[in-house]
């Protein structure tokens, strides 16, 4: 039997660590790592030598279904598309535009994100696309937007091997991004010194020269001690700041009275500790920052990031090797469905909504008039299908009924739909809800490209056929677009797709795929000024202001929306697991992975565990003011007393039940990271 290989990337984490899937017999039997990956280096982690069993024919949906009362019944692909583009036409002409959404997948490729915003702004007319972006790295885009003018890693992951210093902040990368994690041992082992900020004690942080356990959702106050310490001393880098920051003054003013004195009370980090870090971050020729959902995943997220872009900008950490500030971004192509414009505030290639002359341009080049506002993030689409505003939704790959805050609302809003169509390839929570499932193709079964957290644009390849009545997304699209009577979705193949995406954006203007094969994938940007892309962004200017200057901006700090009392006395926190992803529909369906899922999914330290009489898998019911969860205890010593944590992959114990959908005021990311919760002993039946 002929065994074939093609390579391509791991449908996983942001890292887009190159793979080369193995075919037998027409089916993926193996994966096996790429050598020379410019990123992975010939590695993958756990997740990615299972990538096989997600894409099992035998464990997909592989055929469209149609709700008829409580059951689902196999339809078959004409009378389905036909039946949703007749009711979406007709919610559109009766109801408005504004009735209708679509979040798309941070899991499919760059080009089945482009057609579902295009979908939306052209054949619904609407302007509410979102993606779960959301609900991880929206405030990193609106954050450094605002300080730097770009709202992505400014430095490649390879970076981290010529730093002096590495800083992760928030993040817990050789839990999450593991291969990208293993870079940092071997930066460490080379001399590198690292400092890891993130109130659990990681495997990372035993292993760091200094580990900072604020106290949590303490982010801000950290960063402006640390610049009153660098201000104070004179450590700032003063030749940058003259030659490219402005509002250095206004936040010198502002940052003098955040003493480490003050800093310790909110933070929980000595003074000493505090000079320390500062000392170090401003002295280091090169120190790379990091972080995560540690820093996203709060209602201050957007001043999150900008207190730490504050710093890095103060101390001239940035536009260098091996330096930088670099969200660590979740899934495999969030970063491109953000590049896609599937936000409801932007145009692919982060072209404004708000801007009339970008509106007219895609206008013309789509031969649709394009809404005239920004449309609703996806939590605000939950609230208008609540109360009734929303009429149709699409939701493409994405499990808000398992991720999303408060699940107990997300699954009465989507009920109350008249239609919810999701494009699915396993039955998820939120799959269970819909009106109709469209069977997709999984990564192995389509070309494309993938965007990766280093901006990496790389090819996606087919391995083999989807099975059954598999599509892509973008052919999905299209066929309810020309059912729709809408012109311009009827691409022939998914090339097509991506070069016109590249006419309309200036970022991606000298790609094709053709060079992505040359080069092994090229960063954004990558046109005229830059056709072999840029691995470093921010060198000489930042596209911030015409000026080419960046800005440091004012933030306070602020405590999480919900703290502990007498009511809820723990402090709760949601973290991910090394053995599992997102929702876990695909690597719940590797036996090795499920394997690895421990019985307790409360981690809890022990003295608070000995309090309520609880040890190692005792059942327990936790709950919060939005709801309650049966589990087990997994006792964790890494955990700060006070704080309990869970992992976000399991149905079985949905902690979205019990988080706050307090909401970040600029980019409406919900409090996934914090609130307060109280435990109690459960009698097991
Ligand atoms: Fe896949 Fe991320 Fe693991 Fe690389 S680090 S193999 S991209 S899950």
């Amino acid at each position: 039997m002929t065994t074939t290989t093609t390579r391509t990337i791991c449908p996983f984490c942001g890292v887009g660590c190159g793979m080369g899937l193995r075919v037998e017999d027409s089916r993926v039997i193996a994966v096996e790592p790429a050598p020379n990956h410019p990123v992975s280096h010939g590695q993958l982690c756990a997740k990615g030598w299972n990538a096989a069993f997600g894409v099992d024919p035998a464990q997909r949906l592989t055929q469209p279904y149609r709700r008829e009362g409580e059951v689902f019944v196999p339809v078959d692909w004409e009378e389905a598309l036909d039946d949703i583009a007749a009711r979406l036409k007709d919610f559109r002409d009766n109801d408005g535009p504004d009735s209708l959404g679509v979040i798309s997948c941070a899991r499919a490729t760059n080009e089945d994100n482009y057609a579902a915003q295009k979908f939306a702004r052209v054949a619904l007319r609407s302007p509410n696309i979102d993606h779960c972006a959301r609900i991880c790295h929206s405030p990193s885009v609106a954050g450094l937007a605002q300080t730097l003018g770009s709202g992505a890693m400014t430095n490649s992951l390879a970076d981290v091997e010529q730093a002096d210093l590495i800083v992760v902040w928030g993040a817990d990368p050789t839990e999450n991004h593991a291969i990208f994690g293993g870079r940092i041992l071997k930066a460490k082992l080379n001399g590198a010194k690292l400092v890891v900020v993130d109130p659990r004690q990681s495997r990372l942080a035993k292993l760091a020269d200094l580990h900072l356990p604020l106290t949590l959702g303490s982010n801000i106050a950290l960063a402006n001690g640390l610049l009153h310490l660098i201000f104070r001393e004179g450590w700032e880098a003063k030749d940058f700041l003259s030659a490219r920051v402005d509002n250095v003054e206004a936040l010198k003013a502002h940052v003098a009275a955040c003493t480490p004195e003050l800093t310790a009370r909110i933070t929980g980090i000595d003074p000493d500790t505090l000079r320390r870090f500062a000392d170090l971050y401003a002295h280091s020729p090169a120190a790379f920052l990091c972080y995560g959902m540690g820093i996203t995943q709060f209602a201050s997220g957007t001043s999150n990031v900008i207190a730490l872009s504050n710093l890095v900008l103060a101390c001239g950490q940035i536009g260098k090797p091996g330096a930088g500030i670099n969200p660590l971004r979740g899934q495999n192509n969030v970063q491109g469905a953000c590049d896609m414009g599937c936000l409801p505030n932007v145009y692919p290639g982060y072209q404004p909504v708000a801007d009339a002359a970008v509106r007219e341009k895609f206008a013309q080049a789509w031969g649709s008039p394009q809404p005239e506002k920004p449309g609703m993030t996806s939590l605000a689409m939950m609230h208008g299908a609540r109360d009734g505003a929303m009429r149709a939704m699409i939701i493409a790959g994405e499990d808000p009924a398992l991720t999303d805050p408060d699940q107990t609302e997300v699954a009465r809003a989507l009920k109350k739909l008249d239609l919810l169509v999701v494009l699915e390839m396993h039955l998820t929570e939120t799959a269970k809800l819909a009106d109709y499932i469209l069977p997709v193709a999984a990564f192995a079964e389509k070309d494309g490209t993938f965007s990766n957290c280093e901006r990496r644009v790389q090819r996606v390849r087919k391995a083999v056929e989807p099975p059954a009545e598999c599509r892509t997304d973008w052919q999905i699209f299209g066929e309810l677009a020309r059912r729709m009577g809408v012109a311009g979705l009827d691409w022939q193949n998914a090339e097509a797709v991506f070069d016109e995406m590249c006419g309309l954006m200036p970022i991606f203007s000298a790609m094709t795929y053709g060079r992505l094969d040359e080069h092994q994938g090229l960063q954004w940007p990558c046109n005229t000024e830059h056709p072999e892309g840029s691995p470093i962004l921010h060198q000489e200017r930042f596209p911030l202001q015409a000026s080419g200057r960046a800005r440091l901006v004012c933030v306070d700090a602020v405590e999480p929306a919900e703290m502990p009392d007498a009511e809820y006395p723990l402090a709760f926190t949601t973290q991910r697991l090394h053995f599992h992803y997102g929702g876990g529909s695909m690597t719940r369906c590797a036996p090795v992975l499920e394997r690895e899922t421990p019985l307790g999914l409360l981690f809890m330290h022990p003295a608070d565990a000995a309090d309520l009489g609880l040890g190692q898998h005792s059942p327990v019911r936790v709950f919060s003011r939005r709801g309650e969860v049966d589990t087990r205890v997994e006792l964790a010593p890494e955990l700060p007393v006070g704080t309990v944590s869970m992992p976000y992959h399991f149905h079985e114990a949905p902690c979205n039940r019990l988080t706050n959908t307090a909401q970040d005021p600029v980019t409406k990311m919900p409090e996934l990271k914090a609130c307060a919760v109280r435990v109690e002993k459960r009698e097991e039946a």
